[in-house]
């Protein structure tokens, strides 16, 4: 069936999908408006003069409209204060209102500012992990108690030409939704529409949606779900694209471009923000970084069509079946490439920011857990004892059979021509953009694994229809994807090669990453960026995961110098996830996900979470952390740091 998985306008030509134009005060939002940039305050929403400065720095930094928490009336009262405040010193951008279970709150701040952004897990619903039984009939009722909650402020912004962005989170979807759909990408989608159907049947359109998760893979499905559904339906509404709860730093940039990359390489996202747990004004220039590669992708070369009857399920994660040659492909994590080739001779000491080093007193290698599966080395062959886990991949030209090291060869045909060829594993580079390769790479043996190129500007579709056409000819030849960076900042660099490979991660259609930077970055960034974006997508797992909330005027404690201090204590914990969120109102829903949880619950107090449940309440801030790592041992999740 054609067109069965159609979430956006095309897989393979740049476009982005045509969402109603919305009306927030003065700026359009969707339509042919450029993607908006946004972020949310972290003051407390009482204190006028903070909330406006802190407002002002985000709005020089490039933000284009403003979120404020508003956790009650009186917050709700006092945006009337910092509106007028702004727009006296000249600033008139948008704020919004950040409305968590108080219709009440909502209902005030629409007198006074442009838009109202609910939760539809909260409006009018409680969360407390239940499952409900419910008929067709109880759940009708249900249906008809919150449309007569949330009519009274449709019919609010409706008058006040106010806008309302529908803002699900994967982390506070409320109980009757997960009971009916499941704590799924489709109870979020269904969540949305509810709310959606309450403002169509009030004939009232100015809307935005959003569907965040941290979890960039659920996030993702979940915007794809949605947007294939407003497709369908005569009304897509705008995109406000988010990754919550995405950390700080490294891992927070990389988790927000996986996510908030993938949509927008496929046009989805009309609107973005990225949490992350810094200043809000630090937000701005990464979403600044992510929209504006997009701003010429229209001029890409010609990519061959394709409708949306995929192999694969963009909607649910399943790997792209491969066979295994040697640790690649198959049930094999996909491995990570480091390129050395620029290198004329190679040392043990260039190893090192691969995850390598070696211990002159014990003559022995300490391996990382982010240490790299295989080093390109291009004509030069190393000539030291190599760490048993590390392997070489070197020009096909200057190949022998020795241990640990196998050939790449430039195309198919030298490949078929050469008579030095390695009988377990042979790497293949090829150009994805000539698709008649597809037939030729069937015909190959079993010990090839291709190394995918490509120069079109809009390379991570083409990589993808190559893929497919793999994919569609039934052809399980392994696939690593090669992406080469230049003269870039260092953050540039991680949020591009998060979108280009996270991208085809995401959806399993990728055995590996060989990540290549010329003039900018290092082999330690290289390593720390390949092994994160494959933590972000799930697919390999080497550290400790964080899902710690941006913070906004809830927050009741420092949110980045705790995150660093759980980050000391814990970050040899891989694979353990670990919450920190500001306040218990939306903290326990928000990192529903994590193995345990520390949540401010006052001033200076905590309380400390194993998964869904509390288990120490009201500990001092003080002890906090300590009291964290014993939870963490009296469970048996503890082991202790290795020192290299
Ligand atoms: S969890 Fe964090 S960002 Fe979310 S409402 Fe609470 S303090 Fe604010």
């Amino acid at each position: 069936m054609a067109d069965q998985f159609k979430y956006c306008n095309s897989l393979t030509e740049y476009s982005r999908l045509k969402t109603i134009e919305v009306n927030v005060g003065n700026i359009g939002v969707g339509g042919d408006n450029p993607i908006r940039l946004q972020s949310m305050t972290t003051t407390d929403t009482m204190d006028t003069e903070l909330s406006i400065e802190q407002a002002i720095r985000m709005i020089e930094a490039g933000c284009e409209l403003v979120r404020y928490t508003a956790p009650s009336k009186k917050e709700a009262e006092n945006l009337k204060l910092i509106r007028n405040g702004l727009n006296s010193k000249g600033y008139t951008t948008p704020l919004v209102a950040d409305i968590h279970f108080t219709p009440n709150a909502a209902e005030v701040a629409a007198l006074y500012i442009e838009k109202i952004r609910v939760n539809p897990g909260n409006y009018a619903d409680k969360k407390k992990f239940e499952e409900i039984d419910y008929t067709d009939e109880s759940y009708k009722t249900e249906l008809i108690r919150i449309k007569e909650k949330f009519t009274p402020l449709v019919l609010l912004c409706k008058e006040k030409g106010r806008a309302i962005r529908i803002g699900t989170n994967h982390g506070s979807l409320s109980d009757r939704i997960t009971s009916r759909f499941g704590d799924s990408a489709v109870g979020m989608v269904e969540s949305a529409l509810e709310f959606i159907k309450i403002c169509e049947d009030n004939e009232f359109y100015n809307l935005v949606i959003s569907m965040k998760s941290s979890n960039p893979l659920i996030m993702v499905q979940a915007y794809r779900i949605l947007a294939g559904r407003m497709l369908k339906r005569d009304k897509v509404y705008p995109l406000h694209l988010g990754v919550t709860e995405a950390g700080e730093g490294e891992d927070g940039r990389i988790k927000s471009a996986v996510g908030i990359g993938t949509l927008l390489e496929d046009g989805l996202g009309d609107t973005i923000r990225v949490s992350l747990t810094e200043d809000p004004e630090l937000e701005i220039p990464v979403a600044k970084k992510l929209a504006e590669r997009y701003e010429n992708r229209l001029i890409h070369d010609y990519i061959k069509p394709i409708n949306f009857d995929l192999p694969y399920n963009p909607f649910e994660y399943n790997k792209r079946k491969t066979n295994t040659v040697k640790n690649i492909g198959g049930k094999n994590h996909p491995i990570v490439i480091s390129d050395l080739s620029h290198l004329d001779t190679i040392s043990a000491a260039n190893i090192f920011g691969a995850g390598y080093s070696y211990n002159v007193n014990d003559d022995k290698w300490n391996i990382k857990e982010q240490a790299v599966d295989y080093i390109y080395t291009g004509l030069t062959i190393p000539k030291f004892a190599l760490p048993g886990t590390l392997n070489v991949i070197c020009d096909s030209t200057v190949w022998k059979n020795a241990p640990q090291t196998y050939p790449v060869f430039g195309d198919v045909d030298s490949f078929i021509n050469s008579k030095n060829k390695s009988n377990t594993l042979n790497f293949i580079c090829i150009d994805v953009s000539d698709l008649e390769l597809v037939k030729r790479v069937k015909d190959l043996d079993d010990t090839i694994v291709l190394v995918s190129f490509s120069s079109n500007f809009h390379r991570m579709a083409e990589k993808r229809r190559f893929l497919i056409e793999l994919m569609n000819q039934d052809i399980k030849t392994p696939v690593v994807i090669f992406n080469e960076y230049e003269d870039l900042d260092n953050e540039s660099l991680q949020l591009y090669a998060s979108t280009d490979f996270g991208a085809l991660l995401i959806d399993g259609l990728s055995d590996g990453i060989w990540l290549k930077t010329e003039n900018c970055s290092n082999l330690q960034l290289n390593t720390s960026t390949a092994f994160g974006i494959l933590q972000a997508t799930r697919t390999r797992i080497s550290k400790t995961d964080y899902i710690s909330c941006p913070s906004c005027g809830r927050t009741l404690f420092d949110l980045q110098e705790t995150t660093a201090k759980i980050r000391l204590k814990t970050n040899h914990l891989k694979g353990l996830k670990i919450g920190i969120m500001g306040c218990i109102v939306n903290g326990p829903g928000e990192m529903a996900d994590a193995d345990y949880g520390y949540v401010g619950v006052g001033k200076g107090k905590i309380n400390l979470y194993k998964e869904r449940t509390v288990v120490k309440k009201n500990i001092d801030e003080i002890k906090a952390v300590d009291e964290l790592v014993a939870l963490i041992k009296e469970y048996g999740d503890w082991v202790e740091p290795k020192h290299n």
